[in-house]
């Protein structure tokens, strides 16, 4: 395997690393006070100037507007990204835009790539995914129930949904429902591309995670479809193919999830290194001068360290091997690189004792709300189960 990086990828790695030091990581005093204004507006100057370096859509072909090089690359962008909150956006490959459009760009129709890829793969339009409901276990997305039932030339659609990441200001949502309630259980649901200014479609409330409702990109909504009428058109791939579509938008998507996870602990390790350098606990020692805080640095150097290189060797073998060849992995890294990002934020936060609880650093926001990487996506236990069935067959 080999993972070295030519010099025109290092370039465009340092000058996205600079872009985040320069123009990204100041505008997150914004986002920390909640002013969704002013962010906004500043989000959109800096992505003009993404655009201008030639940075903007790392996910995407050319084509498209982006700039993709391969599984591997992406993986090192969103590394680099994953260092702010407000980095994916910035460069136009948030989550979760970034899953939708690659769902679009291989399975969209002509007409669907016109009227729904083109616009978000510019940025001038923002969707969400609507599969998770309230009432059904979204560990096992086969027992969702919200339904389409085609009537003439249109579906139909009824059923709620929660936790549908950046609905609020979005303008359509893939949503996946059951088409045919009597096929295999693999085979029952179809995603569904929903204009959200149908009158069928209501969104009830931005949910508050942990004391703290997002909005925009970060909100994560519980919305309902009822009697939503869409043309029969809006069908994304074919009847029936809403979970091996969902898996396909899944497994390249938790690749760039984990190296933003990973962006999350490399962003707090230095945060935590550069503080108790600083911190004076007596009038000749500072934090770092302590073994039981060395520890925690040693600690969460070699989990980082661990985690990236099994991650790099994931996006390796699905660039050159296929999805298949990857898809252990994929579950491993999942929940190992979740709770290594955990790890090392939760020292993080401590290393900066009362500091840390408050909103004057990003750690509070990276403690909160990446709590719930273990959850998405799959949650650990699902994942854990996968890898140990696939291990215990080969004894
Ligand atoms: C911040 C956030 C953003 C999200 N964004 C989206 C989005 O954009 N679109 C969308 O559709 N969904 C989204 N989700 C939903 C997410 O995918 C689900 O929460 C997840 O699939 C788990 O489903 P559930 O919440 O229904 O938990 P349940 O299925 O009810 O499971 C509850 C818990 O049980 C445990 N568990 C599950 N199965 C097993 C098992 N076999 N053995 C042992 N324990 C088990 C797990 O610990 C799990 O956390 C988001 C969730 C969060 C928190």
């Amino acid at each position: 395997m080999d993972y070295s990086i030519s010099d025109s990828l290092q370039r465009r790695l340092n000058t996205t690393q600079e872009f985040l030091d320069s123009e990204i990581i100041p505008m997150e005093k914004y986002f920390l006070r909640g002013q969704w204004d002013e962010l906004e507006s500043m989000i959109a100057n800096a992505r003009l100037k993404v655009k201008s370096l030639g940075l903007w859509a790392p996910h995407l072909p050319k084509s498209l507007g982006g700039t993709f090089t391969g599984l591997v690359d992406l993986a090192l962008f969103a590394e680099v990204l994953g260092q702010s909150p407000l980095g994916h956006i910035t460069f136009g490959c948030q989550a979760p835009d970034a899953g939708n459009a690659e769902l679009l760009h291989l399975h969209g129709t002509e007409s669907q790539i016109q009227q729904w890829l083109r616009p978000l793969a510019l940025g001038d339009i923002r969707s969400c995914f609507a599969m998770t409901e309230p009432h059904t276990a979204g560990s096992n997305p086969t027992l969702l129930d919200s339904s389409a039932v085609l009537d003439g030339d249109e579906w139909v659609i009824n059923g709620r949904k929660w936790f549908t990441t950046s609905a609020d200001g979005a303008d359509f949502t893939i949503a996946m429902v059951i088409t045919d309630d009597t096929a295999a259980k693999h085979s029952r649901a179809s995603m569904i591309i929903v204009p959200l200014d149908n009158p069928g479609y209501k969104l009830i409330r931005n949910i508050p995670i942990m004391g703290h409702a997002g909005k925009g990109y970060f909100s994560h909504a519980e919305i309902e479809f009822t009697d939503c009428r869409v043309p029969v058109g809006n069908m994304l791939g074919g009847e029936g193919q809403g979970f091996s579509l969902a898996q396909e938008r899944l497994g390249p998507g938790r690749i760039q999830h984990c190296m933003r996870w990973l962006g999350i602990g490399k962003r707090a390790f230095a945060e935590m290194c550069s503080y108790v350098k600083t911190r004076k606990i007596s009038s000749n020692q500072t934090l770092a001068d302590q073994q039981l805080m060395q520890a925690m640095i040693a600690d969460s150097a070699a989990d980082l360290a661990a985690a990236r290189a099994l991650v790099i060797e994931t996006a390796w073998t699905v660039e050159n091997q296929g999805f298949k060849a990857a898809k252990e992995n994929i579950s491993l890294i999942k929940f190992y690189t979740a709770n290594v990002m955990q790890r090392v934020v939760d020292r993080a936060l401590q290393a900066h004792g009362g500091l840390g609880m408050t909103d004057d650093t990003i750690i509070s926001y990276f403690f909160r709300e990446e709590r719930a990487a273990r959850i998405y996506d799959g949650p650990d236990e699902v994942h854990r189960l996968a890898v140990a069935r696939k291990i215990l067959k080969q004894y």
